[in-house]
């Protein structure tokens, strides 16, 4: 892409941008407090990497060291050659031998409303018991093991116990339905499959054995041997049928292993499988993500403790399902493998009312809340009134991820949730990366609202054309990352030549993110939205996501996705779907104010040509906006491609009864 008239329009936005330094209260006692320390440590990882991860993979469990940091045969990474690790050791066993043991480490509040609270000798007790109810069922090194749960702290034992043994996790949403989990369970053949009778979920109980038993009447599910079923509602409220012989109860086995030897951790070869994750599919076909045990666990521990800042006191909420990468990597090995006490909250943010999650927040003195712009763009819509019934003065730092945040929602929870005073960290990271990789650390770097900043230690990001060449600071173009780093997928599970095509063929010598970006003068980084969804209006190219904020910029405008549709003239017609704030009605008046407001902010070339009124807009269970079904939408196409990860199907249906 090349600088174009388009980029003058954003440029006149970028410059009414405002940089929230970081409070001297929060940077002084910050992991990394100054700018140029910031810059010497990612220096130093860029051009010493030995010394860098040696020195901050201290803190971790080897069984044996490394010899090598890095062996690298494009494109696939070994990291950390030679060491042999079991990463619960780190995440369990070394807090047991200090003042960690009877902190806790799990608080859960349940969608009814009661806690439980796990401290880390409790914590590692339940993974042991189930560590050894496992190998009991005949799990073994290298095995995979579905599960299969809601938020409840069964389901991280689940996925410990399953690395403890050296077996390989796939963690399959529990909104996933039974030919999703079919699939997933098929493509990874998991022997052992770890389930519970129902969850809550906004009042009512999702029946997820029943669709376990449906998923595996199907004979591709058929590797599955064992089930074991946790009761986390019970028989009055959740009937389930069990197979005698397949279906294994959760307490008994529990009961069963206090009688057993074993339940240590097996150490494995730093590279050995940890687990498969299927991405969130708003692009496609999901892919199984592999990570491994080291290179992940060191690029996930140090990420979490520089980025959330980690501390001691912290009690840190991380409001992702466990059934998405954040779930892994920022509720249970990151924040684990530093000791921290960790929020999970099992129900919807909603339920009862949209107050929950800040009652939670006043409830539990949560001081780190990491969530999605999706669940602030909702809480938006429902006003302001809901944060301010709460104390949120426990809150010191907050965080994003997932999508791109528009900078009006950016700072609406900097003001209504922070309370202006805590620094937001908004990280760019992929299923794919296993860690964040652009972020601004919070208290060394100001924030701009909408920008993810600067990458972290050990990442060399670039926006590049389609040669592979830098672009001009300013100018869109290809987010990639030009080298290894510890915590990325080695590999497209069972498929290596989909690894090869997907992320190292795009650009030369550079694994491609699939996403746009530009880095501004300052050197932060803008995603600007999927490469795929990127406009051409005329012959300005234009992100998504500069589109989408213009939008939700105007006080009508609750959310907006931007798509296009072919156009003789024009190339492409801008098309863009908006759900409005529940104080506004839409109307045509209200359409083309909003095509006018566009217009004024970005330039007349990017005046929407259809402005859509929408209900709501199609997304995948993570929340996030599947634009590839509105352009089918938009063009009045049949619905083509992948449709097991999309939330509700009745919003299609919806959006095409509207046209
Ligand atoms: P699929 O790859 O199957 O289409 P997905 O890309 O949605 O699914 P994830 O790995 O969960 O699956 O999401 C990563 C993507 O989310 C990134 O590539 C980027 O598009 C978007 N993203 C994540 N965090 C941010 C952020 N802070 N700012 C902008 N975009 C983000
Ligand atoms: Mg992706």
């Amino acid at each position: 892409m090349t600088q174009q008239p388009a980029d003058d329009a954003i440029a006149t936005l970028l410059k009414e941008e405002r940089r929230f330094e970081p409070p001297v209260s929060f940077a002084e006692q910050a992991h990394v407090s100054l700018r140029e320390e910031y810059d010497k440590l990612y220096r130093e990882s860029l051009d010493a990497p030995e010394a860098f991860w040696k020195r901050e993979a201290q803190e971790l469990v080897f069984r044996k060291p490394w010899r090598t940091t890095l062996a690298w045969q494009p494109p696939h990474a070994q990291w950390f050659v030679g060491a042999e690790l079991n990463v619960t050791e780190s995440c369990l066993d070394r807090h047991l031998r200090g003042p960690r043991k009877n902190k806790a480490a799990l608080v859960w509040e349940s969608e009814p409303g009661e806690t439980r609270t796990w401290t880390y000798a409790q914590l590692h007790r339940e993974t042991v018991r189930l560590t050894r109810a496992l190998a009991k069922l005949g799990v073994q090194k290298g095995d995979r093991v579905a599960i299969y749960m809601g938020m409840v702290p069964e389901a991280v034992v689940a996925m410990l116990a399953t690395a403890r043994l050296g077996a390989v996790h796939t963690v399959v949403f529990g909104g996933f339905a039974p030919d999703a989990l079919r699939d997933r369970i098929h493509d990874c053949q998991a022997k052992v499959l770890i389930t519970q009778d129902g969850a809550y979920r906004r009042g009512t109980v999702v029946p997820l054995k029943d669709m376990v038993d449906r998923a595996l009447a199907q004979h591709e599910a058929r590797s599955v041997e064992n089930v074991v079923v946790f009761r986390r509602i019970g028989p009055d409220g959740c009937r389930i049928a069990m197979q005698p012989g397949r279906d294994h109860e959760w307490d008994a086995l529990m009961s069963e292993a206090d009688r057993l030897p074993g339940g240590g951790a097996v150490a494995v070869d730093a590279e050995h499988p940890l687990f498969i994750l299927y991405t969130s599919g708003s692009t496609g076909r999901p892919k199984g993500v592999l990570h491994t045990s080291a290179g992940y666990l060191v690029g996930v521990h140090v990420t979490s403790k520089y980025v959330f800042d980690l501390r001691d006191e912290d009690v840190y909420w991380c409001t992702a399902d466990i059934g998405w990468v954040t779930g892994h990597s920022y509720i249970v090995y990151g924040p684990l493998s530093n000791g921290a006490t960790c929020l999970l909250y099992e129900g919807a943010p909603n339920f009862p009312d949209w107050g929950r999650f800040w009652r939670v927040v006043e409830k539990h003195g949560v001081t780190i809340l990491y969530t999605a712009p999706t669940a602030i763009r909702a809480f938006m819509r429902q006003g302001s009134d809901w944060p301010q019934k709460s104390d949120l003065s426990s809150l010191r730092l907050l965080g994003t991820v997932g999508e791109p945040i528009n900078p009006e929602a950016w700072v609406w929870y900097h003001h209504f949730v922070g309370g202006d005073r805590c620094p937001i960290v908004d990280t760019w990271w992929q299923t794919e990366t296993g860690s964040i990789m652009l972020t601004t650390l919070p208290g060394a770097a100001f924030a701009k609202p909408g920008a993810t900043g600067l990458p972290f230690f050990g990442v060399e990001v670039a926006v590049v054309d389609d040669q592979g060449a830098d672009v001009a600071p300013g100018s869109g173009g290809k987010l990639v990352v030009r080298r290894p780093w510890p915590a990325m997928l080695r590999t497209v599970w069972g498929d290596d030549a989909r690894y090869r095509e997907q992320y190292w063929s795009t650009i030369p010598g550079a694994y491609f993110t699939g996403d746009g970006a530009r880095r501004d003068a300052d050197g932060y980084h803008w995603v600007v939205g999927r490469i795929d969804d990127v406009l051409n209006v005329a012959g300005h190219r234009l992100g998504t996501a500069e589109i989408e904020s213009a939008l939700v910029s105007h006080p009508a405008v609750a959310e907006a996705a931007a798509v296009g549709r072919a156009d003789e003239l024009k190339g492409q017609a801008l098309v863009v779907f908006v759900t409005i704030k529940g104080n506004h009605h839409p109307s045509a008046e209200l359409a083309e104010t909003l095509a006018q407001h566009v217009g004024e902010q970005l330039g007349k070339f990017a005046r929407p040509d259809q402005i859509r009124f929408a209900e709501a807009l199609p997304k995948t269970r993570s929340g996030k906006i599947m634009r590839r079904l509105l352009k089918d939408v938009a063009a009045g196409r049949e619905t083509s491609g992948d449709l097991s990860t999309l939330e509700d199907f009745g919003v299609i249906a919806s959006l095409r009864a509207d046209e």
